[in-house]
């Protein structure tokens, strides 16, 4: 089994948080359909023909591909790869496109999973995110994609935002879980390289940490609020900042967690392919020039069975199933199992539980995911 994902890197505007590739032009944005599709080409071995278990069309801003154009990118995929018959098809929408005709369209085209990134469901936190959207308009695109016929859908949502009291985000989350959604995205607000919050503090003067979460302290109080009220709902946490009704769970991103291999198309995208991982420049510019030559330039960097133990460990532990031992034995060999064993004995059994062959992280271990996957992490020497 195997996962696709297209990056289209195009936006309106830049929100302030990001740090994905895009850009706000769209001068290369005819130039893009046929460079992607002339990379499905080149690197269609890459997956050595095994079954596509699902599709993932992330940005950027997806729903901005208009009809005919995400024809030819299917039909395309089909042409290119084996794409299995149940196939997890995702495409990732803005709000302020997702009218009922569109979301109509992509139903019939074959999307069977809609990731909409509304964010917030309060007006003033979005304006200050630089969101394009209102409240409103997140709500009337969930409600269109329900009457499209979407019956998997997921919400992206941002927490530990400093204008939001913890009753407006209680409030916020009651809204967005009466919405007829089946999966919830949650990301703490992060201070990421290359955004605009990020040049803002920097103009400022503000103390800030790259990739840590603006006030963590909030950030933390706005996690534990959010699952204490997704315990009054039907949905449940697989995973760290994942949420879903039992059978709803992503398949896409679980398999990024459990280790599926993956073939990423476009610029900024990577793939992985077990012992290897691969990555797309970031430049829309670079990226169609070298589709052109023909030869796809990529960075690879080869990854060793300790590279592999340690993004097993943090991958595995952001999961509420945690990680089985015996494949961790069965996959690193002896050595490394048994230093994991060791290791996990050095911890607080507050942070886990260690049922059968099965090392999960409690509700507090979860907190302190990243810190817990370091302490078990083994370095080469
Ligand atoms: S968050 Fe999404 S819509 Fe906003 S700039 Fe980034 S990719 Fe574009």
């Amino acid at each position: 089994m195997s996962g696709l994902y297209i990056h289209f890197p195009f936006c309106l505007s830049k929100c302030i948080y990001c740090s994905f590739y895009s850009v706000i032009s769209d001068k290369y944005l005819k130039l893009y359909y046929p460079a992607l599709i002339h990379e499905m080409n080149l690197r269609n071995e890459y997956l050595n023909n095994s079954p596509v278990e699902t599709i993932y069309i992330g940005g950027g801003t997806p729903s901005l591909i208009h009809e005919a154009d995400l024809r030819s990118i299917i039909n395309a995929i089909y042409q290119h790869f084996r794409v299995s018959e149940n196939v997890e098809f995702t495409m990732e929408a803005n709000p302020e496109q997702c009218t009922s005709d569109y979301l109509k369209n992509l139903k019939n085209i074959g999307v069977n999973r809609l990731s909409i990134g509304i964010q917030s469901l309060n007006n003033q936190i979005l304006d200050y995110l630089g969101r394009k959207h209102t409240a409103e308009m997140a709500i009337d695109a969930v409600e269109n994609a329900c009457k499209a016929g979407f019956d998997n859908i997921s919400l992206d949502l941002i927490y530990g935002i400093p204008l939001r009291s913890t009753q407006q985000w209680i409030e916020e989350l009651q809204k967005a879980l009466k919405l007829p959604i089946q999966h919830l995205s949650a990301y703490a607000l992060t201070i990421e390289e290359n955004s605009i919050l990020i040049k803002r503090f920097q103009k400022e003067g503000t103390p800030f940490h790259y990739g840590k979460d603006q006030d963590e302290d909030l950030a933390l109080r706005d996690f534990k609020t959010l699952l204490s009220i997704i315990e009054e709902s039907p949905l449940n946490q697989y995973e760290i900042s994942n949420f879903a009704i039992p059978g709803f769970e992503s398949i896409h991103n679980s398999n990024y967690w459990n280790g599926t291999p993956y073939l990423g198309l476009g610029p900024s995208a990577h793939s992985f392919n077990s012992h290897s991982r691969c990555w797309n420049k970031a430049s829309i510019k670079q990226y169609i020039e070298t589709m052109n030559s023909s030869e796809p330039v990529l960075e690879c960097e080869e990854l060793s069975n300790i590279n592999r133990f340690n993004e097993a460990i943090l991958l595995g532990l952001r999961t509420i199933k945690g990680i089985n031992l015996t494949d961790i034995q069965k996959k690193f060999g002896e050595v490394l199992f048994h230093q994991l064993l060791r290791n996990i004995e050095l911890l607080n059994p507050e942070w886990y539980q260690l049922v059968q062959d099965r090392f999960s992280l409690s509700q507090e271990g979860l907190f302190l995911a990243d810190f817990i996957s370091e302490k078990l992490f083994v370095t080469e020497d």
